[in-house]
């Protein structure tokens, strides 16, 4: 599934004189999570230091850079879009100067009332320069009514809706915070005396740290060098709301998160569907390289061998992850190529991870017909997305979703396949540990915390009506 891309890591380290270098690489383990941008800032006690730019980290961010923030504390970011357009204004961490010293922020996620508070600044004559949710964060950490409380950092969380992990740095220290729900996953690592969060714990790994817990829903973590403290702003949701989309496609499969392996858990998803829509086939394949855990899953349970159905080029550059239709479909064609002496004359189980639009899978089923397969059979290791995302994840508007438009049966026709089966809700509910702590609303609809509907990726770039005169 290459029809949504991923959405941002956040990555923070307090201590070492090389902060900014292993959150370089802590960026690097996470480069899945957004190709669009990133951005390091270092603090050295006094000041903020950024630097950062469009595209993958190794373009965004020099060696030069790296030796200009030798500090102790340090707050990266990799992007993609979800609200705002892919423009360097946009690039994170956001950094403003405040009447109580510099700030900067960046974050994970969607804020659902970002909107309303943003035409409450503008009224009041704030300037924006960036056109993502996220700068209304630092207008009220500068706003005297946030500024002057005991816990300014506490209070304007208090008053943001919607889907957020944060990292905000001051130049003495950095913070950490999830929102109630735990929409996102936010991890704790330590390596000796030195501090870690990240968004993954694949980027524990890369720079040898170890695990200790996940920043609890509600909770700020302050880091300083040799120093962890925690703190809540507000109790857990009534109803937790973990994506349970980071578990089907966006993590990494070493990484562990929610509680859960990412890995184990596809794979669990792929057995579920070999018990839920058998067939008589010679060969599984996955679509790579999200589905092969669930495609490992699907044959262990079913015992149909195996196998590649597909070679894939790793050299497609920056300039081809771009968050267009026309750019994905090309981006589908550059970098999947069908092994024919692996495919001709077989009876294919093809297991995807889940299908957006169905433009992209389609492609992909074609040239396996192009190079000889007998019968496709696809198996979709989730159940069929009917409604938009509005937490934080790329999907199309509702109309453009191919399973909120039509059958199973029409879905499978237009996708080319011989036959189509999607696991159940009830399943993929089973492959976790606590369901009852997931959102799942792209499947279900069912919406846990409260959607502005007006929300649209560009909402802050479009002609806007102007402000009446109080
Ligand atoms: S709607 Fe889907 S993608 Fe969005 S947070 Fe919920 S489960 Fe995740």
């Amino acid at each position: 599934m290459q029809e949504i891309k991923h959405y941002c890591g956040l990555f923070a380290i307090a201590g070492p004189e090389a902060a900014a270098e292993l959150t370089y690489l802590g960026l690097y383990a996470q480069q899945h999570r957004g190709q669009e941008a990133a951005g390091i800032c270092a603090a050295d006690g006094r000041e903020i230091h950024r630097r950062g730019g469009m595209g993958l980290v190794t373009d965004a961010i020099s060696r030069h850079d790296l030796e200009s923030l030798r500090h102790p504390m340090a707050i990266g970011h990799v992007r993609y879009s979800t609200t705002g357009s892919c423009k360097s204004d946009n690039v994170q961490p956001l950094v403003a100067q405040t009447a109580s010293g510099p700030v900067a922020i960046c974050h994970n996620g969607n804020l659902v009332n970002a909107g309303g508070l943003r035409d409450d600044y503008e009224h009041r004559g704030h300037i924006f320069t960036a056109t993502s949710d996220t700068e209304v964060i630092l207008h009220m950490l500068a706003d005297p009514k946030y500024r002057d409380q005991d816990d300014p950092f506490a209070a304007a969380l208090r008053d943001l809706r919607g889907s957020y992990c944060l990292l905000a740095m001051w130049p003495d220290r950095i913070e950490a915070a999830r929102d109630p729900t735990g929409n996102r996953p936010l991890c704790i690592g330590r390596v000796g005396a030195d501090w870690i969060v990240a968004s993954e714990t694949c980027a524990l790994d890369i720079v040898q740290a170890e695990y200790v817990r996940d920043v609890a829903p509600g909770e700020i973590i302050t880091l300083t060098p040799g120093k962890l403290s925690s703190r809540r702003f507000a109790p857990p949701a009534a109803r937790c709301a973990q994506c349970v989309f980071e578990l089907i496609y966006f993590a990494d499969p070493a990484s562990d998160i929610f509680g859960e392996n990412v890995h184990l858990v596809r794979k669990a998803l792929g057995a579920a569907l070999a018990r839920e829509a058998p067939v008589d086939a010679d060969l599984v394949i996955p679509v790579p390289n999200c589905a092969r855990c669930a495609a490992l899953g699907y044959h262990e349970v079913s015992g149909v061998p195996i196998g590649r159905g597909f070679t894939t080029n790793h050299y497609v550059g920056r300039s081809f992850i771009q968050p267009t239709q026309a750019i994905r479909d090309l981006t589908v064609r550059l970098k999947l190529n069908p092994i024919r002496g692996s495919v001709a004359g077989k009876r294919l189980v093809v297991v995807e991870d889940s299908v957006v639009r169905g433009t992209t899978t389609r492609a992909k089923m074609q040239s396996l017909r192009d190079a000889g397969a007998k019968e496709i059979h696809l198996r979709v290791a989730s159940p069929p997305i009917r409604h938009p995302c509005h937490y934080g994840i790329d999907f199309p508007q509702r109309e453009e979703l191919v399973a909120a438009q039509h059958t199973i049966e029409e879905i499978g026709q237009f996708l080319g396949v011989d036959s189509l089966a999607y696991l159940s809700r009830e399943a993929m509910l089973n492959c976790v540990r606590e369901s009852q702590a997931y959102c799942d609303a792209c499947f279900s609809g069912d919406y846990p915390i409260p959607i502005n509907n007006s929300f649209h990726k560009a909402q802050f770039e479009r002609p806007r009506a102007p402000v009446a005169k109080a």
